[in-house]
């Protein structure tokens, strides 16, 4: 439960601090894509309006030569040289349906023709430009651009410019517009295809660091898991061979937990002087001999063999030497017995083997064969060469024997053959 609950805040913290850049990355690629998108739509609005604007006086003047007065009994006629303009909406309608765009002309600041229509259909004239409006454009002879004008309760985007007669003086305005609803969903859709594009991006990272996370997390779980098996003494557990094929640091974090494994193993199974099995080993391996032997029923021989007269190679050649002896010694026994049969260093210059299925003439013949090599070994030391012979003590066990008792019988026909002069076997 406690090390679901580590992984998984592990795992987290991982997620999260990938995820979350990404996240605010993608916002900001949003945001900053929504401005520099409206920006350019808005200068392009702007363009587009004053050219149509320009239009409007440009058809007027070709169409009409003459300047703009007002005729009339209430002088609400307006006129373009002798033309009546009032009434007849055919151009500015025209434009408006090839440009997309609103139209008015103003004669001063009254709307004098437009395309502006209220939601019955009628068209707003005779109303009055905005204060600002008047002041900014009428008045003081420049052309405008506004973002946010209202006009009859709608937002529009609105260039308003000048409209002069002839001798240069100011008769009103031309006002091209376009309703901010309409340019802000033209935004939208700019926008949409990077948004998406930001998420899909966004969701593939995510995937990835998301699987890259969880792979991390599961082998560190499984190096984890190994280490705590190792730590209540489980010197046999397996690593997940999937954490040692990554190559990178955990892999090498994996290796090193092996090799930790295999050093506690050496110490605890392994005899540090002739790095042969120790007693420790032996007497598990024993027990389990006799565990199989009891559920099958086959036999095993148990041999202990015994260097003889070491006592003398110490006391003439010193420790030091008896130590080259043993080790020695131990290669040849461990080289002899692979494939054949366990061997251990019992204790001092004792060593323990071990014929698993076989019997007691079959052991007696390996421990000749053995016995021989021993015989034959040249122990060189300090420009001195040493001879060593050995002596055997063999038994048979089989189902239900009692491993003390075969142990002990094993040392009395030892002994027995120190007694009838070393350097033999018996059985
Ligand atoms: P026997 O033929 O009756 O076995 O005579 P022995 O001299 O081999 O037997 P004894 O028990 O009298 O002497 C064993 C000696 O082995 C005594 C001990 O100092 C020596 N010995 C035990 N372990 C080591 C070791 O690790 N290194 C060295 N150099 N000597 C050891
Ligand atoms: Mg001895
Ligand atoms: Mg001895």
């Amino acid at each position: 439960m406690s090390s679901a609950r580590k992984k998984g805040r592990l795992y987290r913290s991982l997620q999260s601090m990938s995820v979350i850049p990404l996240l605010v990355l993608a916002l900001i690629i949003t945001i900053f894509s929504y401005y520099a998108v409206r920006k350019a739509m808005h200068t392009e609005v702007h363009i587009e309006l004053q050219n149509t604007a320009d239009s409007v006086i440009m058809i007027y003047d070709l169409l009409y030569p003459g300047d703009y007065h007002l005729e009339g009994g209430d002088s609400s006629d307006l006129f373009k040289g002798t033309q009546l303009l009032t009434s007849d909406y055919s151009i500015i309608d025209r434009l408006k349906s090839d440009t997309q765009t609103e139209i008015t002309i103003f004669y001063q600041d009254t709307r004098i023709l437009t395309t502006i229509c209220t939601s019955e259909g009628v068209r707003i004239t005779g109303t009055e430009a905005n204060t600002l409006v008047t002041q900014e454009v009428l008045l003081s002879g420049q052309p405008h651009f506004y973002t946010n004008t209202e006009i009859h309760n709608q937002q529009y985007f609105a260039y308003y410019t000048p409209l002069r007669n002839s001798n240069g003086s100011i008769v009103g305005m031309v006002y091209a517009g376009k309703p901010c609803t309409e340019v802000d969903a033209a935004v939208r859709r700019a926008v949409l295809p990077i948004i998406l594009i930001a998420i899909c991006s966004m969701i593939v990272v995510s995937l990835i660091v998301s699987s890259y996370t969880h792979k991390l997390t599961n082998a560190l779980q499984k190096i984890r898991s190994f280490l705590s098996e190792v730590s209540t003494g489980n010197l046999w557990e397996e690593l997940d061979p999937d954490v040692l094929q990554r190559s990178d640091e955990l892999s090498d974090m994996g290796y090193s937990a092996l090799h930790m494994q295999r050093s506690l193993r050496n110490l605890v199974e392994q005899d540090t002087l002739t790095e042969l099995n120790n007693r420790r080993f032996a007497d598990k391996h024993l027990k389990q001999t006799q565990a199989n032997a009891n559920a099958c029923g086959s036999n095993f021989v148990v041999a202990i063999g015994d260097i003889d007269l070491f006592k003398s190679v110490n006391d003439t050649y010193g420790h030091d030497c008896g130590d080259v002896v043993l080790k020695r010694v131990a290669v040849v026994l461990k080289n002899h017995m692979a494939g054949k049969g366990f061997v251990a260093r019992w204790g001092g210059e004792e060593f323990l083997f071990l014929y698993d299925s076989m019997g007691l003439n079959d052991a007696y013949t390996e421990t000749e064969a053995l016995l021989r090599e021993i015989r034959k070994m040249e122990i060189d030391y300090e420009k001195q060469t040493i001879h060593i012979t050995m002596t055997f003590g063999l038994a048979e066990g089989g189902r239900d024997t009692n491993i003390r008792e075969l142990l002990q019988k094993a040392d009395t026909k030892l002994y027995e053959g120190k007694e009838g002069g070393r350097n033999r076997i018996v059985m």
